[in-house]
């Protein structure tokens, strides 16, 4: 079986709706067909200034939700990326091959430092994409389902791993960015222009997998909607209309075309008020699942465990076959 793998940070407490459509959904599809790693990016998180009992509990909070959310600790391998070493270590080596001026380019890095003053951003932050290069290419995945957004760093793991090969030998497998589709794409509901995100979204704009249904409910009735009053799927005319219905569509499974037929001569509040029940409807059973998980959390991070020693077994002879290719004296 092919080999895919994937991450979301733990950078807030909950997961929103475009981490569930763009993400979680997808990967639960992706377990069934192929041999799928999901892991909770921890070192990542760290690039920025992180409260320690805060990050302890949003690693949790965030593997409550893959799980509530369907993916399943016995057929895909799940954990916590701070739980195997071999990470951090592989790292150290991709570092090395990577040129200063080249890690420079990643757009990410450029945004997020000039959010945070570049001075003040963390060489952590810098070499960010280099760490991603390390998770992906340990783990020897034919694809890494991501959006757009991360399409330079997976190219970026590709050419590190095709530099190495060509320097110390075949050794990895070069990894292939699965891009999600548009359609899976979910924007702010208060700016219907941006994606919704965890870091930049205010928090009308989000709704959260952990959110309760009477705030669900209110995030979306108060969504930004446009000018004109026809229920119509158009990107650049009706950014928030659109989105609504994307929203409609994935979660009730009926098409955009099926959705704008129905709503043909309706007002917008009626779009939200069906809207408000469709998507409480799908998040509820999740929440409750997460809630479950959460509430005992030593079986949770015995789960968690469990799912790092299989990582470490997949990890740990690519980074012994590393670590004798560049010329490390083996320990034993
Ligand atoms: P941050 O603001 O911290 O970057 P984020 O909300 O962008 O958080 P990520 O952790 O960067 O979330 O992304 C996790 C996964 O969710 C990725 O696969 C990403 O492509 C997907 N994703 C994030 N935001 C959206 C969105 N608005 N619509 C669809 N998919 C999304
Ligand atoms: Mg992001």
């Amino acid at each position: 079986r092919q080999r895919v793998l994937s991450g979301m940070q733990p950078s807030a407490g909950s997961l929103h709706l475009g981490n569930y459509i763009g993400a979680l959904v997808q990967w639960v599809q992706l377990q069934e067909a192929y041999d799928a790693v999901f892991f909770i990016p921890d070192l990542h998180a760290i690039t920025v200034p992180q409260d320690p009992t805060e990050l302890a509990h949003r690693t949790r909070t965030t593997a409550a939700q893959y799980i509530a959310g369907g993916v399943d600790p016995d057929r895909a391998t799940l954990f916590v990326q701070s739980q195997v070493p071999e990470h951090a270590q592989l790292a150290w080596v991709l570092n090395c091959l990577t040129g200063f001026g080249e890690a420079s380019r990643m757009t990410q890095f450029k945004d997020k430092a000039s959010k945070q003053g570049a001075d003040s951003a963390s060489v952590g932050l810098f070499t960010y994409p280099v760490l991603q290069a390390a998770d992906i290419l340990l783990y020897q995945p034919d694809g890494v389902p991501v959006g757009e957004d991360q399409r330079q760093h997976v190219e970026l793991s590709r050419d590190l791993a095709q530099r190495f090969n060509s320097r110390f030998g075949e050794t990895f497998v070069l990894p292939r960015p699965f891009i999600q589709k548009e359609s899976a794409k979910i924007y702010d509901l208060q700016n219907p222009t941006a994606k919704m995100s965890k870091s930049a979204s205010s928090s009308g704009g989000l709704v959260n997998l952990l959110d309760d249904p009477a705030v669900i409910t209110k995030r979306i009735k108060s969504a930004v909607t446009d000018t004109g009053t026809e229920i119509r799927f158009d990107r650049e005319g009706k950014p928030g209309v659109s989105n609504l219905l994307t929203v409609y569509s994935v979660l009730s499974g009926r098409s955009i075309t099926e959705l704008e037929a129905d709503y043909a001569g309706r007002m917008y509040g009626h779009l939200k008020v069906d809207l408000a029940e469709v998507v409480v409807e799908a998040l509820t059973p999740v929440r409750r699942r997460a809630e479950e998980l959460l509430a005992d959390p030593a079986e949770l991070d015995r789960l968690l465990a469990k799912g790092a020693a299989k990582a470490r077994s997949m990890a740990a002879p690519t980074l012994a076959e590393v670590y004798a290719r560049v010329g490390f004296l083996p320990a034993t």
